[in-house]
């Protein structure tokens, strides 16, 4: 299958037919598995055998899901979590010890910055940030007990780059393992893995899934860390579950169809935006005026399906857009069918002092939307009459 392309793939891997012959895989719901005899189950407990033991550690319906993440992902192994964050923390719970540091983009997912900041704290595991704009000041926050360099790219909410050839080099250099959070990107837009990352992870909750239904994570890269990775969760619980791990897998099927029209839609959505009065600018990767315009390029097949933009007017006019909107959702998902719009300054982000907002880049009046698969005239008259009720009086900036 290896000369195969990423559709077929995704559509035709698939774990082996039972004794039914059912076309599409079933859904194995059990929580064990049972054994021919003394000897086959001490071969398995011993890891003699690749066999299914207990659904904490792999199950059929899991495993046909990982093995798909591997295989796009070009990575050599993989395991599946009940989410993204079970996903972070368990990458770090695993491979830090007392006493380690983080190299960290300071623009990554909420959940992940408290991470770094509350909980690793506790087990004197530190972090040092540099924003998307200072790549070059990596080097300098690089100790001699730094262990991960970490990063998301396109970033959450800003949609900056960061260039992943470069971290892959600092990475090699300075002997960090190199952990990319590939959630925004997808394995059908970017592979880190080609740049050298030794893991990447996802929330399979975005656009893996792509429909809202379903949370889910999953860690790939370098056989040797996953496996201690693997040995982690194992005992500690946070594995995906069967239904899930289902419900993700027939997703993979579609993704690649679902994400490329994801990104027509919103390409179409970013030029539309640009011509806005009421629009300061718009960020989006495959945009031209994108200042990094050129890493997008390099590294991403298309540009994805989040475009953000600054309103003109700030604050009030971010929430007065949010009011207006009459088809798209106000949500804090993203990567979903259904097209979301949230003003961080007012929300995600509203507990952040202004400093802060603005080192990451969030400004009073920035939109996300994450654009979804509605027809693109609908997402787009949508949006158009909500900066219609905007009433400054603005002048492109
Ligand atoms: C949503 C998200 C996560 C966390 O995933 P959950 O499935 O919600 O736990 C991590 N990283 C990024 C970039 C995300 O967007």
């Amino acid at each position: 299958m290896e000369d195969l392309h990423f559709e077929t793939l995704a559509i035709r891997s698939q774990s082996e037919r039972s004794q039914f012959g059912e076309h599409s895989t079933p859904l194995y719901l059990t929580s064990s598995f049972v054994f021919d005899d003394a000897e086959d189950m001490r071969a398995s407990f011993a890891e003699e055998k690749e066999k299914n033991l207990y659904s904490r550690f792999t199950n059929p319906n899991t495993t046909e899901f990982v093995n798909k993440m591997v295989t796009m992902e070009h990575a050599e192994a993989g395991y599946a979590f009940a989410t993204g964050m079970a996903a972070v923390f368990s990458t770090f719970g695993a491979l830090l010890n007392a006493g380690d540091h983080i190299v960290s983009c300071r623009s990554v997912f909420g959940s992940t910055h408290t991470l770094f900041t509350k909980y690793l704290p506790k087990w004197q595991i530190e972090t040092s940030y540099f924003n998307v704009s200072e790549l070059d000041k990596i080097e300098s926050l690089i100790q001699a007990n730094t262990k991960i360099l970490y990063a998301e790219t396109p970033t959450n909410p800003g949609v900056d780059l960061l260039d992943l050839e470069l971290l892959g080099r600092l990475a090699k250099k300075h002997n960090l393992l190199l952990v990319i959070d590939n959630c925004f990107a997808t394995p059908y837009l970017q592979n880190p893995i080609d740049f050298g990352a030794d893991l990447v992870i996802h929330s399979a909750t975005k656009l893996i899934d792509g429909q809202g239904r379903v949370l889910g994570g999953v860690v790939v890269g370098k056989k040797a860390l996953v496996k201690e990775i693997y040995l982690f969760s194992r005992n500690t619980g946070p594995a995906m579950s069967p239904f899930n791990a289902w419900v993700l897998s027939k997703s993979l099927e579609t993704l690649a169809i679902r994400v490329e029209k994801h990104c027509e839609n919103a390409l179409k959505v970013a030029e539309f935006l640009e011509t806005q009065a009421q629009v300061n600018f718009v960020r989006y990767p495959f945009l031209i005026s994108h200042p990094q315009y050129k890493i997008a390029k390099k590294q991403m097949k298309l540009g994805g399906s989040i475009v953000a933009f600054e309103l003109a007017g700030g604050l009030s006019a971010g929430r007065q857009f949010l009011n207006a909107l009459k088809l798209c959702s106000l949500s804090a998902n993203l990567g979903d069918t259904r097209s979301i719009v949230t003003h961080p300054a007012s929300t995600t982000h509203s507990k952040l002092a202004e400093a802060d907002r603005l080192e990451v880049k969030i400004t009073d009046g920035l939109v996300r939307v994450s654009v979804g698969l509605e027809h693109v005239s609908d997402i787009i008259a949508d949006l158009k009459q909500a900066l219609a009720t905007i009433k400054v009086q603005a002048k492109k900036q």
